[in-house]
């Protein structure tokens, strides 16, 4: 029985580092400066309790996926550092990152598999053995499969392991409706734009070649808020040298307050900002005229476009003045082909998604920038194969960070959408051209138009604080035939499902290697440094169960993990054993550069240049070039919600961590402070907080700071849950996710723009 420490106190964790890397990021010597440390050594240490085990691992505290060594001793995981040969965490993690032990033993898990004895939405279950529970989900999925098609089940996934559920099985399975909230509420504009103008989309990791950058321009990231270890340090090292900082932010973000320029937005206008930063760079001559020559089309209609988009026009819809326009357009130029605006994270804002992103990477393509030292360079997936199985019944359609080009080669012939991308309809419609949307699914539960969704099963998504319009989901999920809700902690939705499937977290199990697309492709092993805590299984293990009990068995042809990781890592000369030997990571060389092609071409589009006028969406007959289109503003006694990251957590997925909860337990509503005393709504005061709709949240503490513009609130994403069971999230804070009763749908992406809502304060009850 794998032995479950009764309680890790602060005092542990201050041994461990991990309260130092609450305060900034810790290196691979955590230890140091611990208070501990400092008073000499400590007899009972865990470090001299036993032998030290050391695994190689893959941060799953955010989608950044540090990778990282996991010391344990007699079968406790005590600490996590930063892999210093892994390419992305550099041997540093984020104070998140550190608080995976604490993730690991937080007392409030799942324990074992249990069906629902209760109504939906009551929380009453009984624990019942695996066996059962799989084979009554098997049962019913034929069942739904038999009277309704393979379609009528949808798959949602989030984090790591979802490439088991939201990818392999539905595709195995046959179902279209596999979604995931990193595409749908999060990149989908700026994967699709970099497609329609580059031909390859971001990939995971935004590749800015930081080294030699010297001027950077952010547009509503939040860097040091949404704390990515190796950005932050690239983002110091940027600042440190004197490079040249533009900050777009209708908030006087972390990042702004180091930035050179910043430019108080006002929300919703960007695109008009960026369109008149084309028209300087064209009407300026600043552009780089010969790159454009060798590597792009379109230039002319281009011009034309925004000929009259001049600063002045920018200005009257921006709140912004004219001069700071040019002048930020300029200094870019002056620093290009070492300029760029950053792609960015959550990108889904106001519907129009896909166009403003467009913007972004023709002012990059001006600069001369993507491919060129100093600039952005060409992300590449390192060469591995996969293990063999039959052909999918369709092509993946769930999108998310890791999607990678390549990945429906062998799937022939499919439909096309706008973007050319492949998509696969099966016997009725999908919804969308894009990915497919996470939020789009909901309505199909509900309505059954254009067909019931009878079946959803949920991997790691966190369903009622992530999906816009939580009710809405609601009544969607009391709708259901089958609810499955598979995870590590009793989120909200859990009390929803009818049988829920406890996960171990990525610190107990295998999973599927980790092939990040970068400057260096990698592989990086994600290993189990423990065995399971109580009744938990891994997601590839459940897959592979339910897989084998709904004749999915020819896509599982591997008895376990190890034997999988095996036959995928002989194929570039390793195994598991060589993987450890190397510390858990194997490094290919890429071809960042344009010097790199050797006179072929790196842009994957039709015409094998950067397209800066988009034919493919002229053909369907979508606006080429990015159009600015003006959003509804506040109504009068109303703000516009805006929501982001606080550096000490992600998304709805720590706010229960112990060693988390206790460094920041509740977010705050960022209001004017000249609008607060028009209120009469005091620093630290409790509000109410009521959208346009109707729907409330709260209570959450004001912080009246005058770092905000007076027609905008701001709150960290991911708070106010409901579940009794997470004892220290539970009514913290207010919760974004309840007063996003709207949202804006992307016809390009299907992202769902989720900037639309307002929010009125009132003092609470
Ligand atoms: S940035 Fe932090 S939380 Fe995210 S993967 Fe890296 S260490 Fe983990």
């Amino acid at each position: 029985m794998p032995r479950v420490p009764l309680e890790i106190t602060r005092r542990d964790l201050l041994k461990s580092g991990l309260a130092a890397g609450a305060a900034g990021l810790v290196g691979t010597n955590g230890l140091r400066g611990a208070p501990a440390m400092a008073a000499g050594p400590d007899e009972d240490a865990w470090y001299r309790q036993g032998e030290i085990r050391t695994t190689y691992n893959v941060c799953d505290m955010c989608p950044w996926h540090c990778g990282v060594v996991v010391h344990s001793v007699d079968g406790v995981v005590h600490k996590i550092d930063g892999n210093p040969h892994d390419p992305k965490s550099r041997g540093m993690l984020c104070p998140r990152g550190q608080a995976g032990v604490s993730f690991l033993y937080d007392p409030d898990r799942l324990r074992a598999p249990m069906v629902r004895t209760g109504e939906r939405g009551e929380g009453r279950f009984q624990e019942v053995e695996w066996d059962f529970a799989l084979d009554l989900i098997a049962q019913k999925l034929n069942q739904i499969k038999e009277r309704s098609g393979q379609e009528s089940v949808a798959i949602f996934g989030h984090t790591a392991g979802d490439s088991w559920w939201a990818e392999h099985f539905a595709q195995a399975w046959g179902t279209p409706n596999a979604a995931k909230p990193s595409s749908s509420l999060c990149i989908s504009p700026r994967e699709e734009a970099s497609l329609l103008t580059f031909g390859t989309p971001v990939g995971g990791h935004e590749p800015l070649d930081w080294a030699e950058l010297e001027c950077l321009t952010l547009i509503g990231s939040h860097i040091g808020e949404d704390s990515r270890n190796t950005v932050m340090q690239d983002f110091a090292g940027l600042h440190g040298r004197g490079g040249t900082i533009i900050v777009v932010d209708p908030r006087f973000s972390s990042a702004a307050t180091k930035a050179d320029h910043w430019l108080p937005i006002k929300p919703g206008t960007d695109t008009a900002l960026l369109l008149a930063w084309i028209h300087v760079l064209i009407t300026e001559e600043l552009y780089d005229a010969a790159y454009l020559d060798r590597w792009a089309t379109g230039f002319d209609q281009l011009a034309e476009h925004v000929r009259d988009m001049t600063p002045e026009w920018a200005a009257e819809i921006t709140d912004l003045p004219a001069e700071a326009i040019r002048d930020t357009a300029r200094a870019m130029a002056e620093h290009a082909p070492r300029a760029v605006i950053m792609p960015g994270r959550h990108v889904t804002w106001y519907g129009n998604d896909t166009q403003r992103m467009r913007a972004v990477f023709i002012v990059n393509a001006l600069l001369g920038a993507y491919g060129r030292h100093g600039g952005m360079y060409f992300n590449q997936a390192p060469y591995i194969q996969d293990v063999p199985h039959p052909p999918y019944a369709v092509a993946g359609s769930a999108g998310g960070c890791a999607a990678e080009p390549g990945d429906d080669d062998e799937l022939g012939e499919l439909p096309t959408g706008p973007t050319g991308k492949a998509r696969a309809d099966g016997a009725r419609e999908t919804f969308l051209q894009g990915p497919t949307a996470m939020q789009e699914l909901i309505d199909p539960m509900i309505t059954g138009d254009p067909y019931r969704i009878e079946a959803l099963i949920c991997y790691g998504v966190n369903l009622l604080h992530s999906v816009p319009d939580p009710e809405r989901t609601k009544e969607a999920l009391r709708n259901l035939e089958l609810f499955v809700a598979i995870d590590v902690l009793p989120q909200e939705h859990i009390a929803w499902a009818d049988i829920v499937l406890p996960e171990s977290t990525y610190l107990e199990r295998y999973d599927e290697l980790f092939t990040m697309a970068h400057r260096t492709p990698y592989i990086h092993l994600r290993e189990p440094a423990i065995e399971p805590l109580y009744d938990t299984k891994p997601g590839w293990w459940m897959a592979k169960e339910l897989g084998e009990r709904v004749g999915l068995e020819n896509f599982f042809r591997w008895d376990d993990l190890e034997e999988y990781l095996t036959t995928r890592l002989r194929s570039v000369g390793s195994d598991l054993d060589d993987l450890r030997d190397r510390r858990g990571v194997i490094v290919q060389e890429g071809r960042p550069f344009l010097e790199d092609f050797e006179g072929s071409s790196p842009f994957a589009t039709p015409s094998g240049k950067i397209e800066l006028y988009a034919q493919s969406l002229a053909n369907a007959g979508l606006d080429p070039l990015p159009v600015y289109e003006p959003v509804e503003d506040p109504p009068e006694g109303y703000f516009r919600l805006l929501y982001g990251r606080h550096p000490v957590h992600t998304f709805a997925k720590t706010q229960n961590t112990p060693v988390l909860s206790e460094a920041f337990s509740e977010n705050e509503l960022w209001l004017n402070d000249e609008v607060a005393v028009e209120l009469g709504v005091a620093d630290g005061e409790r509000v109410m907080l009521e959208n346009q709709d109707g729907a409330t949240s709260g209570p959450i503490k004001v912080k009246a700071t005058p770092r905000i513009r007076h027609d905008a609130v701001f709150m960290a994403h991911g708070f106010g849950s409901d579940a009794p069971e997470l004892t220290r999230a539970h009514g913290r804070g207010a919760s974004d996710t309840k007063l996003q009763t709207r949202y804006a749908l992307d016809p390009i992406c299907g992202g769902a723009g989720l900037r639309v809502n307002f929010v009125r304060i009132t003092l609470e009850a």
